[in-house]
Parts: structure tokens; C-alpha cells; sequence
């Protein structure tokens, strides 16, 4: 019997293969980690220090479970990602000892109120309402390391209505998954359960109610859904 007044809900991912769930602690996001998406944004992609945002645990959608258009925004966009999930963490975790924290990988989306967050950076506001609104984060089931290895190359792509819209090789990441998890380490504790979102190649654009969106990683998975 819990002592808690009401039945907490815990966020979590399927395992490819397993019975078992992944059960989510923090949803993490790296901003601008291709150059030619950084270009696209109006940014110079001289490697400065990475930087960091959030979705919610529970943002987390899977299964090929619709989309549905979010609210108080009429330009929803996509972004193709690779994400990295952690069994275990710690701080100051040194570059040459972060892969083995690394449980998996899957493949998301990124969605983003582009409008809203257009407005939040001529503001100099918060990102939360353009980055972590409900839903705003489809994955797929991860994939265990064990099966896959650890992906450092490999197209990553995004398809709507079948027409390709991004495309990239994760090999272009400006900052690297054992760079990032060394580089999150100094400003969070990382636990196992973390989800990183690792950027997103260019292309990126607006999704309407109706679209398939079809996006793959190389060796990873391929993630389906349509927008509701
Ligand atoms: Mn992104």
C-alpha cells in the first residue's frame, strides 16, 4: 500500500524485445547540434558550449500513437532526432566514461511551437510553452545498446506524406552523445531513466492535422505517426 494521496503516473518508453518498460526520469534536449540546422535557424555554428532545454517526462508519446495538434499555436514543427537513454549517471562525468551510462537508443520528435518560440527569443523568454507542451515528445520503443551498439554514423531522415523532408548523418553533430551526456553531467545529476533529444539536421518545417510523418535513424528504428 502507498502512503501517496493519489496514484503517481510513471512516464515510460517500450523496450524493443522485452516485456519491460523504461520508466522516465528527466527528458533532456540539446539545441542546435548540426551546423546546417543552426544555419537554417539564423545561427553561426562555431562550436560554442552546447546548450540544454526540457520536455516533461510525461511529453513523451510511443507506440505509433497519433500526434495531436497542440493548442495556442498554428505553425507545429518537426524535428528528427536520435535519443539517448541512460541506466545509470552521476556528475562530472568525464568524456571517455559516458557510453557506459548509455542503456539505448530510439528515434523522436523534436515538435516545436516555432511560432511561440519565435516570440520567446525576441523576448529573450523561457523556451517551455515553444519545447514542452503535451505530447510534444513522440519516440519510438528504445533499442538496447546490447543489440545495436553505439550509432556514430548513419543517415537520420524525416519523411512527410512520403516527400523527404530532413536529412542528415549523425556524424555531423556538433557536439557528440559522450561530449553531451560529459557536458549535462556538470549541470544536472543524471540518473538512469534520462532521455537526451540530440539535435536535429536541417529541413525542419511545419506539420498540419492529416500529415504521415515517417522518420528513421540508420540502424536504429523508424518512427510513424500522424498528426491528429
Ligand atoms: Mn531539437
Amino acid at each position: 500500500m502507498s502512503n501517496y494521496l493519489f496514484t503517481p503516473a510513471v512516464p515510460s518508453l517500450p523496450i524493443e524485445g522485452s516485456q519491460q518498460q523504461f520508466p522516465i526520469h528527466r527528458v533532456y534536449c540539446v539545441g542546435r547540434n548540426y551546423a546546417d540546422h543552426a544555419r537554417e535557424m539564423g545561427h553561426d555554428p562555431d562550436r560554442e558550449p552546447p546548450f540544454f532545454f526540457n520536455k516533461h517526462p510525461d511529453s513523451l508519446i510511443s507506440g505509433g500513437q497519433d500526434f495531436p495538434y497542440p493548442t495556442a499555436t498554428s505553425d507545429v514543427h518537426h524535428e528528427i532526432e536520435l535519443v539517448v537513454a541512460l541506466k545509470s549517471g552521476g556528475t562530472n562525468i568525464p568524456v571517455d566514461e559516458a557510453m557506459q551510462h548509455v542503456f539505448g537508443y530510439a528515434v523522436g520528435l523534436d515538435m516545436t511551437r516555432r511560432d511561440i518560440q519565435a516570440i520567446a527569443k525576441s523576448k529573450g523568454h523561457p523556451w517551455s510553452t515553444a519545447k514542452a507542451f503535451d505530447h510534444a515528445a513522440p519516440c519510438t520503443a528504445l533499442v538496447p545498446a546490447s543489440k545495436i551498439g553505439h550509432p556514430q554514423k548513419g543517415q537520420i531522415h524525416l519523411d512527410i506524406n512520403g516527400v523527404r523532408k530532413q536529412t542528415g548523418d549523425l556524424s555531423s553533430m556538433i557536439w557528440s552523445i559522450p561530449e553531451t551526456i560529459a557536458h549535462l553531467s556538470r549541470l544536472f545529476e543524471l540518473k538512469a531513466g534520462d532521455v537526451i533529444f540530440t539535435g536535429t539536421p536541417s529541413g525542419v518545417g511545419p506539420v498540419s492535422r492529416g500529415d504521415f510523418l515517417e522518420g528513421e535513424v540508420e540502424g536504429v528504428a523508424k518512427l510513424k505517426l500522424r498528426v491528429v
